[in-house]
Formats: C-alpha cells, structure tokens, sequence
C-alpha cells in the first residue's frame, strides 16, 4: 500500500460543472462555501478543520465546514479546548453524517506545495487510515483542491448552488454552539 496513491488533484477551474455525475466516491462541495477556500488560501497562516457531509449513494454532499486551528506558514495547532468541542460535537452526530478533514497551503506555505500534501501530511494520514480506513481528507491550496482517501474521491462544485445551504449551515452551526451555549449559561460571568 502506497499511501501517495490515494491522492487526487482537481485544477481549481475544473471542479465546477452543471451536474453531478459519478461512479465513484464524489464530494459535492457546496457553492456557497467556495470564496471562504479560496479566502483561508491567502492568509500568512496555515488552517485547519472538519467538514459535515450528508452521504447519499457515491455522494457525499458537504453541508458544514468549521475552522478548529491555526498556525504558521507551514504548520498549524488545534488546542485541546477546541478538539474537546469537536469530538463533543461528532458525537451528537448520526450515522447518515461523513466527517471530513481538510487543512490548506497557503501564499506563505509556497508554491512547491500547492499541488502535493507534505510529507508530514502523508505520516499523519497514515495514523488516520489505520484507525478510520474510510476517513477522507481535502487539502485547499490558492491554486489546486486535492483530496485522499483509499476511495481516492473526486471533488465537485454544482454551478447552480443549493438554495437550501444556509438552512442546512446553520442547522449544524446551531448543533455544534449547543453545548457552548449552555456553557456560557450556567458559567458565573
Ligand atoms: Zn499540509
């Protein structure tokens, strides 16, 4: 097994189309979130998070996207606060929902890294595959959007959008705040 074989790299003109069709592992980004990849990509820093998506056949329709981390230019750190609140907030979820990693190479990282994940990338998708074989991660870049994963997923935007999308983003935004702010009610400031 041959862990770079499981990348895949989509030119960020490309993953645009009219409809989605695929007979393979597919996640259908949604349209509504795409400035905020190409926003995160132009920051000094390296981000970090996980996306909600809704499984429905070879589809997995992304729903939610969360920033959990920042860093440098080459690396980025997740607090211990904030991985709390993830996995907190994973649990509450059911099992028609997909979790889904992604980080990003920015200006700052380079050039040479717009188009590959680094080798420390590949040590920790390592460790992620032996304990969720199907776990699936995405790398935004300014340029490129690569995904991985022993499915090797294909990722698409539908040109039209989905007139759903806020409705749907703020279904799990309110899901993730819950606990927060029940936190911040019972907390004595
Ligand atoms: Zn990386």
């Amino acid at each position: 097994m041959n862990i770079r074989d499981f990348t895949r790299i989509f030119d960020r003109d490309v993953i645009f189309s009219n409809e989605i069709t695929s007979h393979e592992i597919s996640i259908i980004f949604p349209k509504e979130l795409y400035d905020f990849t190409k926003i995160i990509c132009e920051q000094s820093y390296e981000s970090r998070g996980i996306m909600i998506a809704i499984k429905n056949q070879n589809f997995y329709h992304v729903q939610y996207i969360k920033n959990i981390g920042i860093g440098t230019a080459t690396s980025t750190h997740v607090s211990q606060e904030k991985l709390d609140e993830v996995n907190n907030f994973l649990q509450k979820l059911d099992s028609n929902a997909v979790v889904i990693d992604w980080h990003t190479h920015t200006r700052e990282t380079g050039e040479t890294w717009f188009e590959t994940f680094s080798g420390g990338d590949y040590k920790s998708l390592v460790n992620i595959v032996n304990k969720k074989p199907s776990r699936v991660h995405v790398l935004f870049t300014p340029t490129h959007i690569l995904t991985w994963g022993i499915s090797k997923p294909r990722f698409q935007i539908l040109k039209q959008g989905n007139p759903r999308f806020y409705e749907l983003f703020t279904y799990w935004q309110d899901l993730y705040n819950q606990d927060l702010v029940s936190r911040l009610e019972t907390s004595n400031f």
